[in-house]
C-alpha cells in the first residue's frame, strides 16, 4: 500500500463524514491492487488509453448542461439528498467496479487524484458526489459516469442538436469497454492458470 494512503485518510477523517473517508480509502487501496499500464499487454493498455480519450470527448460533447442541477428534486435519499446528480446516488462500489478501476489505473489515475468534495459536504451516494456535482476530474471518473444519459439529459442535448454525436461516442466507448473487459479477463484467467500449475507454496 502507498504510504500516502493512511496520511490522506487522516486528512479525510478530519474533513469528511466517516463513511466517505472509509469508502475513499478503500477505493484508493483497490486502485493500487490493479496493475499499471506497463504491467499488462500493449493491447489492454491501449484500450485503457482509448477509453480515457473517449471519456474526455464525451465530456466535451455533453458540455455544460442544466438537467443535472435539478434532476434529483423530489426523490428519496440518497438520490434526492441534493437537488442534482440523481444518477450519482449509487454506492461508490457500484460506480467503481474492478474493470473500471483497472482502466483508470492503466490510464494514469492515482490514489491522490481520487479527491472527495470540499469539507462540509454531506455524503449521499457515491463518495465523490457533492452539493455541486462530482469532485473528480473527467479523466478519473468511471466510463459508466460519462456514458449514462438519463432521459432528462437526452432531451436537453437532443434539443441542442447534439444527441447523435454524443450517442456515437458512447457507442464507441461501449465497444472499447467490452473489448477491455474481455482482454482483462483473459489476462486474469492466464494468471490463475499459471498459479494453479505452479501448485501450493511450501510452508
Ligand atoms: S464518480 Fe462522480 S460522476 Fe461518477 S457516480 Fe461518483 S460522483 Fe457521480
Amino acid at each position: 500500500m502507498s504510504p500516502l494512503i493512511p496520511l490522506r485518510y487522516l486528512v479525510d477523517r478530519w474533513q469528511q463524514p466517516r463513511s466517505r473517508a472509509d469508502e475513499v480509502r478503500a477505493l484508493r487501496q483497490r486502485l493500487l491492487q490493479q496493475p499499471s499500464a506497463h504491467a499488462v499487454s500493449e493491447t489492454e493498455a491501449a484500450l485503457a488509453r482509448e477509453l480515457l480519450q473517449l471519456r474526455l470527448q464525451l465530456s466535451q460533447a455533453i458540455g455544460a448542461v442544466e438537467s443535472c442541477k435539478t434532476c434529483a428534486i423530489g426523490h428519496p435519499p440518497p438520490h434526492g439528498h441534493f437537488a442534482g446528480g440523481h444518477c450519482c446516488g449509487l454506492t461508490t462500489e457500484d460506480a467503481f467496479n474492478d474493470d473500471e478501476l483497472a482502466a483508470l489505473r492503466q490510464a494514469g489515475t492515482t490514489p491522490g487524484r481520487l479527491r472527495p468534495p470540499p469539507a462540509g459536504s454531506d455524503h449521499a451516494g457515491c463518495a465523490f458526489r457533492g452539493a455541486l456535482g462530482c469532485s473528480l476530474a473527467t479523466a478519473d471518473r468511471p466510463n459508466l459516469c460519462l456514458r449514462y444519459l438519463c432521459p432528462d439529459l437526452q432531451r436537453e442535448v437532443s434539443a441542442r442538436g447534439d444527441l447523435d454525436r454524443i450517442e456515437a461516442i458512447g457507442t464507441r466507448m461501449e465497444a472499447a469497454y467490452l473489448q477491455f473487459i474481455t482482454v482483462r479477463r483473459q489476462r486474469l484467467d492466464a494468471e490463475e492458470d499459471r498459479a494453479l500449475r505452479s501448485g501450493p507454496t511450501q510452508p
